[in-house]
């Protein structure tokens, strides 16, 4: 990985990052809050903001880990309660699952 023209080397970039700077001129008070940063640094002018499509594999491991858990769960139910499976009480574990999961 190569930084950008303009940026410094790669270990100061990591650096920077971790004592919340901006990677380019090394400013302090890029932060509005804690977890809030500024839209743009004070001293330089670098815009911060998320690459497009950076939220889409967070995404995509949501819906993963909420699949994989539906199907589990359903699968024990149906291995506990074969052959008289209780639809009301499977639904009332099934439906929790795939709307408050995500
Ligand atoms: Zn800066």
């Amino acid at each position: 990985m190569t930084p950008p023209p303009g940026f410094p080397g790669t270990t100061k970039l990591f650096v920077r990052g971790a004592l919340r700077k901006c990677p380019r001129c090394g400013s302090g008070h890029i932060f509005r809050h804690y977890f809030t940063i500024k839209e743009d640094c004070p001293k330089c002018g670098l815009h911060f903001e998320r690459e497009q499509g950076y939220w889409v594999g967070a995404l995509a491991w949501v819906i993963a880990i909420v699949m994989a858990l539906f199907i589990i769960t359903f699968v024990v139910i149906m291995i506990l309660t074969v052959p008289e499976v209780p639809v009301g009480l499977s639904l009332a574990i099934l439906v929790p699952i795939m709307l408050f999961g995500p």
